[in-house]
């Protein structure tokens, strides 16, 4: 058995937002994971899934998705300090650009003041989940609808928090040794909705775009959202086909001996910010306790 987990975003030291991990927040996740854990490249534990080696329960992937530059503001000076190995998940058309991955359109319209009333936090699940549905085309008029209804208008660069890393600074992060850039597609699509030649296309053109920036061969692939029904059985046979050595979803779970190196699960890990939060986590306490239905913390009779 061995442990992938998955992070998003970032943010500066004594930051309170509930969707990011501080600096203090990174720095208390490392040092568990030093004490109690083998931190190795994600690479590692698909490549001893895939000889049939024993998985040394102690072995934990790090994980980030997207390709914000939080990653490389807050996390990477401290994957440098604690030589810990991570693989960074980029959306390349999203690297480089002053543009934004279409899930933070919804993230920032939510957090407005005058946020629409269907942005609620309680309801944004429920919209994800009717986004996630849609082609990329009518997904976009259905966000610039909301934002409309609501009175605002979304700019077309993404706000600061939102933004995306460089080529350059991917490729400071590639050099260090220390990070793996992975692909996470060409524009974050829920691959289901698209055909298969669309999903091919999204699944090579990503890997070649980060190859020929990055002079670096890209091994692992991210889905976009990840859970069940987000791809197809003939999608993950056309990661295989791309070339890529494993994939990761974001369904939660271990990673264990009969595991589908082209489905591995992770756990996520974004805003674990105590000892118990981040020890129940790796437990598999949380997991086990959301698959047996226990979702919502019990109350005391
Ligand atoms: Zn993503």
């Amino acid at each position: 058995m061995a442990r992938i987990l998955m992070y998003h975003d970032f943010s500066a030291s004594g930051t309170t937002d509930f969707r990011s991990l501080n600096v203090e927040g990174i720095r208390l996740q490392f040092e568990f994971l030093r004490r109690y854990f083998h931190p190795v490249p994600l690479l590692q534990i698909a490549e001893q899934l895939a000889s049939g080696c024993p998985l040394d329960p102690k072995m934990v992937a790090l994980t980030v998705d997207d390709g914000r530059r939080n990653c490389y503001e807050f996390f990477f000076p401290l994957i440098k300090e604690y030589n810990i190995p991570a693989t960074f998940f980029v959306v390349s058309s999203f690297v480089g650009s002053q543009g934004w991955i279409w899930t933070d359109k919804v993230l920032w319209l939510a957090d407005q003041p005058e946020a629409p009333k269907e942005l609620l936090h309680n309801k944004l699940p429920e919209i994800f989940r009717k986004l996630n549905r849609m082609r990329a085309k009518d997904r976009d008029a259905y966000i610039e609808a909301i934002a409309a209804r609501a009175g605002i208008s979304i700019p077309p660069s993404a706000s600061p928090k939102y933004g995306a890393c460089s080529w350059d600074e991917l490729g400071e992060m590639a050099d260090s040794g220390l990070m793996e850039i992975g692909s996470h597609t060409a524009t974050h699509p829920i691959l289901s909705t698209l055909t298969d030649e669309e999903s091919w296309h999204e699944l090579t053109s990503s890997r070649t775009q980060i190859e020929q920036r990055l002079k670096r061969p890209v091994k692992s692939l991210c889905y976009p959202n990840g859970m069940i029904g987000d791809f197809r059985a003939t999608q993950i046979k056309q990661v295989q086909e791309a070339g890529y050595s494993c994939a990761v979803v974001a369904q939660s779970g271990m990673v264990t001996a009969s595991s589908d190196p082209y489905q591995l699960a992770r756990l996520g890990m974004t805003r674990k910010t105590s000892t118990l939060e981040i020890q129940k986590q790796l437990d598999g306490l949380v997991y086990y306790r959301r698959k047996l239905g226990f979702t919502k913390q019990l109350k005391r009779a």
